[in-house]
């Protein structure tokens, strides 16, 4: 290792021959042989250092099973930091997660593998817009997507994610007495949201730029190509996507999908490397992969997580009065009772056109 590389000796085959037993479909022998040793290193530093790794759903397999202690979306990841007694947090996921664990977990060291690795939803809305918003609209609850900043979360009053979504809007409705929300930033989540409720949205024209490439004639292909596949769509899609797909939810909800109905073969309408990670639990299910890569979460790699992780870099810090409003925001969403099952998007309302008012 004088070269920096570790080499794939028969220790490290035996210390990772389980966690090769699960990729082995999604990750090739030649790739193996290289992922491995850091996947050994790594993962011994991160006992020396009483560290965990968070890693996302779009992490690549090698990182998502190799090296995540906790996996999933991204607010149940920054739950799980909360809860553990570990010292350093590495978010193997974008930047405002990583802000998010340390609105969490204050007390601990947050580290991000790669500082550029940021998202088209969170850089699409900014606090001051917040700020104009609700003078634009006094006595509407503001309800912010997780994939935001800190400073934007810590001027609304409460959060979301894909998962409950609606439900948050309604209960906030309720407390509030309103027959309209503002949910921001991401138009398409407004736009589908706005198609299970009788709340109406008030939206932000934020995108992510990897679920608004898909549109309607890519699901037209896919049906034509393949007949018998199961089409499942995550709510960041254009509501043309969902209006054509057999089943829409966030990330969970479509895992818990695969699951529990074992489809033949399926095709999921999201982040590359999603598909890759649910197939390594499904087996026999065939998964037909039309998805787009998300630039920000490829930034992350095995390499720059053991970098993270050996010189304790880049760390990630938030202004402690902005934590105590994002804090506060999350909070509010984590004290709302738990869906009993993972939130899905009743198909036959998405079929119906619901406007909402964009900002
Ligand atoms: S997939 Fe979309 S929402 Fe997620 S980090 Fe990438 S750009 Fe942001």
């Amino acid at each position: 290792m004088a070269d920096g590389s570790f080499a794939f000796t028969p220790a490290v085959e035996d210390a990772t021959a389980a966690l090769w037993q699960k990729v082995q479909g999604q990750v090739t022998p030649l790739e193996w042989r290289l992922h491995a040793p850091l996947i050994a290193e790594i993962n011994r530093l991160k006992r020396e250092k009483n560290a965990v790794i968070l890693a996302h759903n779009y992490m690549t397999p090698e990182i998502f099973h190799g090296v995540g202690d906790f996996v999933g979306d991204s607010l149940g990841l920054a739950r799980e930091a909360a809860r553990c007694d570990a010292s350093i947090i590495v978010q193997a996921g974008v930047h405002f997660m990583a802000e998010t664990s340390k609105v969490l977990s204050p007390g601990k060291k947050v580290l991000i593998p790669d500082l550029r690795a940021g998202c088209s939803l969170a850089a699409s809305i900014t606090a001051d817009d917040v700020r104009l918003i609700k003078a634009r609209y006094p006595g509407l609850p503001v309800v912010t997507y997780v994939n935001t900043t800190a400073a934007v979360k810590a001027e609304t009053d409460i959060c979301c994610t894909s998962a409950n979504a609606v439900q948050v809007v309604e209960a906030v409705a309720r407390e509030w007495g309103v027959d309209r929300v503002i949910l921001l930033p991401d138009e398409f989540l407004a736009r589908n949201v706005a198609r299970q409720t009788e709340i109406g949205i008030i939206a932000w024209k934020g995108r992510c730029e990897v679920h608004e490439r898909f549109d309607a004639s890519d699901i037209a292909e896919l049906r034509a190509a393949w007949p018998d596949a199961e089409i499942l769509a995550h709510p960041e899609c254009p509501t043309e996507v969902l209006e054509a797909s057999d089943f829409a939810g966030s990330t969970a909800a479509m895992s818990d999908y695969v699951a529990r109905r074992k489809p033949r073969r399926v095709v999921l309408i999201t982040e590359c490397s999603m598909a890759d990670n649910v197939a390594c639990d499904a087996p026999e299910t065939e998964f037909v992969r039309p998805c787009n890569l998300c630039p920000h979460m490829k930034r992350i790699s095995l390499e720059n997580i053991h970098a993270a992780l050996l010189e304790e870099r880049f760390e990630v810090t938030v202004d402690p009065a902005i934590a105590v409003g994002a804090r506060a925001a999350v909070q509010r969403m984590i004290d709302l009772p738990a869906p009993a099952v993972a939130a899905r998007y009743d198909l036959v309302k998405a079929r119906h056109h619901v406007d909402v008012e964009l900002i």
